[in-house]
């Protein structure tokens, strides 16, 4: 769906709590996790994203800016308000060429405010990550950079709200280096939320390249490939994949390698794809 084709007639006014980066500050990624209080009538579901509308004063066009963002997290408060986290990479495009640094508008807008300043949200939107009705589905989870923000939701939703869930989990996070993971950092306590459990796994995904947006998911998948293996086999194995549209090729790529063959691999994404199991949320 195109930017413009979003009905953004619903505006809702929101007003930042707190902004505080995320990744290492000697990382060459900022990312900040932005938390918003809206109103009480703005429900979302794990999985979904909110618009943001960057007033046309800042963005200097004739229209305000209008960009998409995951919810990482939401809950309500004793007031009946929602409470919103999202993860927003700041932008920016150095043309080495014109010795320019062109900044993207609505990631610079937010990574930019200050706690108490109100902002306008739209939305929501998006198919909802819903948990199968089948409580011992397994879930294969693939998040690069900022698209692990859904599955923290989803994750949330899954282990803390439907409890009779006993699936076997697996979630791979990507980063460029380990300066810029989203999970798993000291300062989320990833480490202590869920690795209790014999059925959930997160494996990460550094990048071996100095390029940006690189994630190395050929190792990260062959590391567990024998048991990728038995559940891509498995008819209530379902794939999630979230993030960077660029990660789509070399993911792909990755998956050919666990399946020993791309005649093998084709043949498992269409079974998953015309049964609904291959879930992907990518931008
Ligand atoms: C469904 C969905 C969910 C998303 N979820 C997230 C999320 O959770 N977190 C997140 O961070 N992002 C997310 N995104 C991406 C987000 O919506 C924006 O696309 C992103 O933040 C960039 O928007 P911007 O306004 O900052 O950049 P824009 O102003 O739109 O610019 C886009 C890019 O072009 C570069 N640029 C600008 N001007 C020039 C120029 N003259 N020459 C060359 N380059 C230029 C900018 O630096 C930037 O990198 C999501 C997108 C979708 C579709």
């Amino acid at each position: 769906m195109k930017l413009q084709d979003y009905d953004i007639s619903t505006q809702v006014r929101a007003s930042v709590l707190s902004n505080q980066r995320v990744t290492a500050a000697h990382s060459r990624q900022e990312v900040r996790e932005i938390e918003l209080n809206i109103g009480e009538q703005f429900h979302v579901l794990p999985g979904q994203n909110i618009g943001v509308l960057v007033p046309k004063a800042i963005s200097e066009t004739d229209e305000p800016h209008f960009r998409l963002y995951s919810i990482a997290d939401s809950r309500q408060t004793f007031d009946g308000n929602h409470q919103l986290h999202i993860y927003v990479r700041r932008c920016h495009y150095f043309d080495r060429l014109t010795g320019e640094n062109h900044l993207g508008v609505a990631s610079n807008y937010l990574c930019d405010c200050k706690p108490g300043d109100e902002i306008t949200v739209t939305g929501p939107y998006g198919q909802a990550f819903e948990l199968p009705k089948n409580h011992h589905a397994n879930l294969i989870l693939i998040g690069t950079g900022t698209g692990i923000a859904p599955f923290r939701a989803f994750l949330k939703h899954a282990y803390r709200h439907q409890p009779e869930f006993a699936g076997n989990i697996y979630l791979f996070y990507g980063g460029e280096t380990g300066l810029d993971l989203l999970y798993g950092n000291d300062r989320e306590e990833d480490a202590s939320m869920y690795y209790d459990r014999s059925t959930f796994e997160a494996i990460e995904a550094l990048s071996n390249s100095d390029e940006e947006n690189r994630f190395n998911w050929s190792d990260a998948l062959q590391s567990r490939a024998r048991d990728l293996t038995r559940l891509l086999c498995d008819p209530k194995t379902f794939i999630y994949i979230a993030g960077l549209e660029n990660i789509r090729d070399e993911l792909e790529e990755a998956l050919i390698e666990v399946a020993g063959s791309n005649r093998r691999w084709h043949h498992w994404k269409k079974e998953l794809v015309d049964d609904g199991r291959w879930i992907e949320l990518l931008y």
